[in-house]
């Protein structure tokens, strides 16, 4: 029985977008490439909890890098580190997906691992001129998964 809900939530992979399950823009928690890495800072990361932080420059949509939290191993809040600098040294890549993927590709593509379990989701706006691409959130390996355990919850 729960290992027909657990293969019914997996099916159900296939008829869900990212968009659906991601974390909103509005809702994550980023840095500015300009922040410094003074005590401050790194007190509101590590109370944030999260283990990536997606760094971007200028408007929050033009995400650049990740941030690890465990790049922030060797860091003295008392060097007061640019987070450019530290960037530049790991220049972690971001992985882009567009908002109509299902979560059964996009769990395929987690799996592959090479790019990490966090991606970013875009929407291409089309306006007047040329279409542009515009970042509306995040998804990790966890909301994908999460989202079979719930489909297993709610059939119960
Ligand atoms: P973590 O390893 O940081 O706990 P998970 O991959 O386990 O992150 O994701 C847990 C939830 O938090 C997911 O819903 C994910 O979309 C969200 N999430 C992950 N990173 C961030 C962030 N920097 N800001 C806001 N939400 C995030």
């Amino acid at each position: 029985r729960e290992e027909v809900n657990i293969i019914s939530g997996a099916l159900d992979l296939r008829k869900k977008p990212v968009k659906d399950v991601m974390t909103k823009l509005k809702d994550c928690f980023m840095l500015p490439i300009n922040s410094v890495l003074d005590f401050e800072t790194m007190s509101e990361i590590v109370k944030s909890g999260y283990s990536r932080i997606p760094v971007y420059e200028g408007s929050r949509g033009n995400i650049v890098t990740v941030l690890f939290i465990k790049d922030l191993a060797f860091v003295d809040p008392d060097d007061n580190t640019p987070l450019r600098t530290l960037c530049q040294y790991y220049q972690n890549p971001c992985n882009f997906v567009f908002e109509d993927v299902t979560l059964d590709v996009m769990l395929k593509q987690f799996k592959e691992g090479h790019k990490g379990h966090m991606a970013f989701v875009q929407r291409i706006e089309e306006g007047d001129g040329d279409p542009v691409y515009e970042t509306v959130g995040l998804v990790t390996l966890e909301d994908v998964i999460e989202e079979m355990i719930q489909a297993e919850i709610v059939d119960e």
